[in-house]
């Protein structure tokens, strides 16, 4: 179906206290879900919230499903991108989108409680620009995956210079000044638990208990969830560059010692031509030094290319606005951001 303008919008109201924002990547088996849950959590809130859910590219119609929802009490917008671009563009698109002057990220599939959003709001009433929450637990979450994520945090919270909060997921409040300074970074690499830390505004932090999926599965794969590590050490730390400068520096010395030793014992006892395990050994220690330490510069410059090529972070394909109760919709076709 083609895009079409409707001849006159309502005259908007005023803009929204609170901004939702949900991105979901195929997750029809809960959208319903969600949207009642936050429904419920909205009609306690007396405040004006529009919920911005933004599509990255889902292709069992989720899409579809959620155009024909109408939340009461508030306003439904809803940003499809062009294509699967991740979750942290598909954030980035919504906070872009978002009007309100706080702003929520919550994940669809309801391991993010919408109960706690009162909560978050009295925070932000009282003075946090950002309000993070930092997981108690994790329920329904594998061993491998609590471990691996409690180890990965305490590493980058010692390597960046700006304090990241252990055990914070996206799930957060921003006041309108928090996501105007996150939306002045200009980089492509978001790695957006990183950003948020980087802004640097008086922070709140709540603990929650998180819950298990509502249904379907997790998206990441571990070989994505250790991407986006990387992705999150490289980004805020020149850390592993000075580390491999420093195991080079130490191989040589060791190497030069070594060498040394050698050039003694054959003076003071001849050299009978013997050490070839050792000599391989050596080879492949050092080889493989200079592998890690020229991976570890090619990540770096990686990111200095996709920087450097000054894409966007997302493309819309369409952007849809149900207001709260009216049936009224708008349509805007392939607006780029
Ligand atoms: N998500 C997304 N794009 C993706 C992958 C995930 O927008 O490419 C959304 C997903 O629909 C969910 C949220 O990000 O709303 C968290 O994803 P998931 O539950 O799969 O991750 P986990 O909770 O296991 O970290
Ligand atoms: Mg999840």
């Amino acid at each position: 179906m083609k895009p079409q303008m409707l001849k006159r919008l309502p005259e908007r109201r005023a803009l929204p206290t609170l901004s939702i924002v949900v991105p979901f990547y195929n997750e029809r088996e809960v959208l319903p879900a969600c949207v009642a849950r936050l429904e419920q959590v909205l009609d306690t809130l007396e405040l004006s919230v529009e919920l911005v859910f933004v599509d990255d590219g889902s292709d069992d119609g989720s899409a579809t499903l959620l155009a024909a929802m109408q939340p009461r009490g508030a306003d439904l917008r809803l940003i499809r991108l062009t294509r699967n671009f991740g979750k942290e563009a598909a954030m980035s698109a919504g906070i872009a989108h978002a009007r309100g002057e706080a702003v929520i990220v919550l994940d669809a599939d309801l391991q993010d409680p919408p109960e706690l959003i009162p909560e978050m709001i009295a925070q932000w009433r009282a003075g946090a620009d950002v309000v993070q929450m930092q997981r108690r637990s994790r329920a329904g979450e594998s061993w491998l995956k609590r471990s691996s994520a409690h180890a990965f945090y305490r590493l980058l919270a010692r390597l960046s210079p700006a304090p990241i909060p252990l055990d914070t997921g996206d799930f957060r409040l921003m006041s309108r000044r928090a996501v105007d300074a996150l939306l002045r970074l200009p980089e492509r690499n978001r790695y957006m638990k990183g950003l948020y830390a980087w802004i640097g505004l008086p922070t709140a932090v709540l603990q929650y208990d998180r819950a298990a999926r509502h249904a379907g599965r997790s998206k990441w794969r571990y070989t994505a969830l250790a991407g986006l590590a990387m992705e999150g050490i490289t980004s805020f730390s020149t850390a592993p560059l000075r580390l491999a400068t420093l195991a080079g520096a130490l191989t040589a010395l060791a190497g030069g010692l070594y060498g040394l030793w050698i050039v003694a014992k054959a003076l003071l006892f001849g050299d009978p031509a013997a050490g070839f395990p050792s000599l391989v050994a050596l080879l492949a220690l050092l080889g493989g030094m200079q592998l890690l330490g020229i991976g570890i510069v090619g990540e770096y410059v990686g990111k200095t290319y996709l920087e450097a090529k000054q894409r966007p972070l997302y493309l819309v394909q369409e952007e849809r606005l149900i207001l709260a109760g009216t049936r009224v919709t708008e349509w805007k076709a392939r607006r780029h951001a």
